[in-house]
């Protein structure tokens, strides 16, 4: 039988006072002259000025918005960061990031990243003069030996997807900063800002696709940026109003929404998600299951120092071959077959022609992503009903 409820023992206590910052940070009412608890759509692309040049803090809605204003509050606050910002989507912000280099630099990405990241790094920013090396983070010695006098960015991401390996950020920050002005980024979007704060453990910059979890209700594409230094903020911010992929209003109030609650969202995704690890890792049908909360995750020691849980990502190689793979998805009933993740509802999908397709096939064999890896994005459901889901479909493959 399965047990009930599964204690997140070992992990990190909560941040503390995150449902309260949830809620109420950055949403004061008197910030609105209405006096509203519930942030307007302020949909005004332009703001009158009393003089030219004299205006009450925003002019151009690309400039600055009272929503979007608003959200980033919110987000600093829960990043125990001094400062956000919002884009278009998280590849925007990747991007604006990435402007922060001149070319000649050198830029190092962590080998697992998500696909587009690694797609804009090989195949777009390459071509404007930066040189990227793609390199194992989660071996220090590995990333320290990649570092050179051009070296200006390290881009990591914990855990990685699809194969949820896990980086100590830590021991990434103290390798990158000794070897002088690096800025190191760690892409936070599947452990959210309620497992895990990047810049309290010496990152410079914490990124999300805000697409996925932060938002987690499927109906928004964006990107978050938190910093703390000062010089960075203005730098990002000079950047986010020259470049412009900047995020709509409609969208910075549904991510403002969403983060009400992000806290028991992720505390049911890390219930559902450690039901369907232990539910997988003890079938007979699959040949191995990665998710950090078990014990067998090879970095499962790291994930409960540096982390307060683990979400719904749960990535499984089923016995078998692609056949089996496909036969599998195609039975599954309530988890949708889909990209993306993060959202209330579960998704299965196959990264090797799926989210991953675009990363080439040697590298996709190095890193474990093989024809029979499939990538759960496990949901709000009742838990039940998914593991009965996924017992069905093991069956019928
Ligand atoms: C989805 C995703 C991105 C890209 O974000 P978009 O909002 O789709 O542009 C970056 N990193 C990770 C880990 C992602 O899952």
């Amino acid at each position: 039988m399965q047990k009930e409820d599964v204690s997140p023992q070992g992990f990190l206590p909560s941040f503390q006072h995150f449902a309260t910052q949830a809620i109420h940070a950055g949403q004061e009412p008197e910030q609105w002259n209405s006096k509203a608890l519930v942030p307007p759509i302020s949909l005004s692309t332009t703001f009158k000025q009393g003089a030219p040049g004299r205006h009450s803090g925003f002019e151009y809605s690309r400039s600055g918005n009272p929503t979007r204003n608003c959200l980033e509050k919110a987000v600093a606050t829960l990043d125990g960061a001094k400062y956000c910002l919002a884009f278009a989507s998280g590849l925007a912000a990747t991007v604006t990031i990435t402007h922060l280099l001149k070319a000649g630099d050198h830029i190092i990405c962590m080998d697992d990243v998500y696909g587009g990241t690694n797609r804009y790094f090989r195949q777009v920013a390459s071509e404007f003069g930066l040189k990227v090396s793609f390199v194992d983070c989660s071996k220090t010695k590995l990333l320290e030996a990649a570092i050179t006098p051009e070296t200006k960015l390290v881009w990591i991401e914990t855990p990685s997807n699809p194969v949820l390996k896990m980086v100590d950020i830590e021991a990434c920050a103290y390798t990158v900063h000794k070897q002088g002005d690096i800025i190191l980024v760690v892409d936070n979007t599947f452990m959210s800002a309620y497992f895990q704060r990047p810049l309290s453990l010496g990152a410079d910059i914490c990124m999300y696709s805000a697409t996925k979890y932060m938002n987690g209700h499927g109906d928004v594409v964006m990107g978050l940026v938190s910093v703390n230094s000062e010089d960075l903020h203005k730098r990002l911010r000079f950047l986010q109003n020259s470049l412009g992929a900047v995020p709509s209003p409609l969208d910075c109030y549904l991510c403002n929404r969403g983060l009400k609650t992000l806290q028991i969202r992720m505390d049911k995704h890390f219930k559902n998600g450690m039901a369907v690890a232990q539910f997988l890792e003890s079938n007979p049908r699959v040949e191995k299951v990665v998710y950090p909360g078990l014990p067998s995750h090879p970095q499962y020691e790291l994930a409960k120092r540096q982390c307060t849980g683990c979400p719904g990502m749960v990535t499984f190689y089923i016995k078998g071959t692609l056949q089996h793979a496909e036969a599998f998805l195609k039975n599954l009933k309530i988890f949708t077959l889909a990209e993306s993740l993060g959202g209330y509802e579960s998704l299965a999908e196959l990264p090797a022609i799926m989210t991953h397709s675009s990363v080439p096939r040697s590298d996709r064999d190095v890193l474990g992503i093989s024809d029979t890896l499939i990538r759960l994005s496990v949901g709000l459901e009742d838990k039940k009903d998914l593991l009965e889901d996924l017992d069905q479909a093991l069956k019928a493959a």
